[in-house]
């Protein structure tokens, strides 16, 4: 056989359509309406004008311009941007969102999106030898990568309010001597735990097995576990430019945990792709970190229409979930998902929908402009 062994463990992800045949609204990948900060579009093309000797160059393989301006911005907002505040160039966290350290540079790995990220962070620390704790249903790139790396998984169902049951996770994880993963606020439902729930969580875990919170959406008005990392060792945060930073189309992601699990990820990308960041993303990357207050109002705007929509939903007779994120998660009595991503389709709107059973009765809606939404209201009111 020409093929390998392994090539029997892959089950690529499947992404939102990104259609190319027609202009659609896009509200299926969770992507952000805004375009990056004026400052960020300023700093690429400087950068390619005035150093175009450097695209010929390999970029910093540590990225540390970008660990320090991603350090930086998560002291000055707390990790949450939708709840912090902005006067004039200062921005400041919310009282309750205030981290109780200073995050450094050597806390912050960077990646090529979260998503290498995420894959590295498994090689590291899930183990083919035992399962790994995962909920039931969130992010669907995590079983990915357990075929890819073949380990173990064991999936925990949600309880019926959709929420993790985060007392069998643990129990699962004792029995099993395995890490944990979770997205939190979780995907698709959107619903997250606070941090005294996560803390909680943290004290009763082993604190010999890894720890891994994926925040990707947590800016929209989560409870980031940041503050967490002073008291526990086997945490990792993993985030990402590609939601709240508008930055999908430059795929940067990264984690925050102690300096000796940030080492451990280093070694396996030196292993792997010494320069995930290109030198472009890596001077778009510290540009939007140092023009943070643009993201803080885009993530405000879109806490705010998600609010609206929710509302629009509920008066539409829809059972949705209350979203902490930049999407929200619906169903109605009698009809199909797939047939509400349909009819909308037809209305020149993605939204997206999973054949996955026990949530194939959902669709999931990802929050677009003032203009966008009101689009997709008349579409939904045509239903
Ligand atoms: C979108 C998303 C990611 C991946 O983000 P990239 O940085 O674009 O690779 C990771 N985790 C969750 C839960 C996401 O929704």
């Amino acid at each position: 056989m020409i093929i390998s062994n392994r090539m029997k463990n892959l089950h690529p992800y499947v992404p939102g359509e990104q259609p190319k045949d027609r202009v659609y609204i896009k509200l299926n990948a969770n992507e952000n309406p805004y375009a990056p900060s004026p400052a960020v579009q300023k700093a690429v093309l400087n950068f390619v004008q005035q150093h175009p000797e450097k695209m010929g160059l390999y970029p910093d393989p540590d990225a540390t311009q970008l660990h320090k301006a991603i350090a930086k911005m998560l002291n000055e907002t707390g990790g949450v941007l939708c709840r912090a505040k902005v006067q004039g160039n200062k921005v400041s966290p919310a009282e309750e969102d205030k981290i109780p350290f200073e995050v450094t540079e050597n806390m912050i790995y960077t990646g090529n999106g979260s998503d290498e990220v995420l894959s590295f962070v498994f090689y590291a620390f899930f183990d083919s030898s035992k399962k790994f704790v995962m909920p039931e249903f969130t992010y669907s790139f995590y079983p990915v990568y357990a075929g890819f790396y073949n380990i173990p998984m064991d999936n925990v169902p949600l309880k019926s309010d959709w929420s993790l049951d985060t007392d069998e996770m643990l129990k699962r994880a004792e029995n099993n001597k395995g890490g944990i993963i979770f997205a939190n606020p979780n995907a698709p439902t959107g619903l997250g735990l606070t941090r005294d729930e996560v803390r909680q969580m943290l004290k009763k875990a082993s604190p010999d097995e890894i720890f891994i919170v994926d925040e990707a959406y947590v800016d929209f008005g989560g409870e980031s576990c940041i503050p967490l990392l002073k008291e526990f060792n086997n945490l990792v945060i993993v985030r990402t430019f590609s939601k709240s930073l508008c930055g999908a189309g430059q795929r940067l992601g990264y984690i925050v945990a102690s300096e000796e699990l940030v080492n451990i990820v280093t070694t396996v990308k030196n292993s792997v792709n010494h320069f995930p960041i290109d030198a472009v993303s890596q001077v778009s990357g510290v540009a939007a970190c140092e023009d943070i207050g643009y993201y803080v109002e885009c993530s405000k705007k879109v806490a705010e229409e998600r609010d609206d929509f929710y509302n629009f939903l509920k008066s539409q007779g829809f059972y949705v979930l209350e979203s902490k994120t930049n999407f929200l998660f619906a169903k109605k009595e009698g009809m199909a998902g797939n047939d509400i991503y349909k009819k909308i389709k037809e209305k020149g709107i993605l939204i997206r929908h999973f054949n996955t059973p026990g949530i194939e009765d959902f669709v999931r809606i990802t929050i677009g402009t003032h203009q966008q939404m009101e689009e997709l209201k008349k579409a939904f009111l045509d239903l």
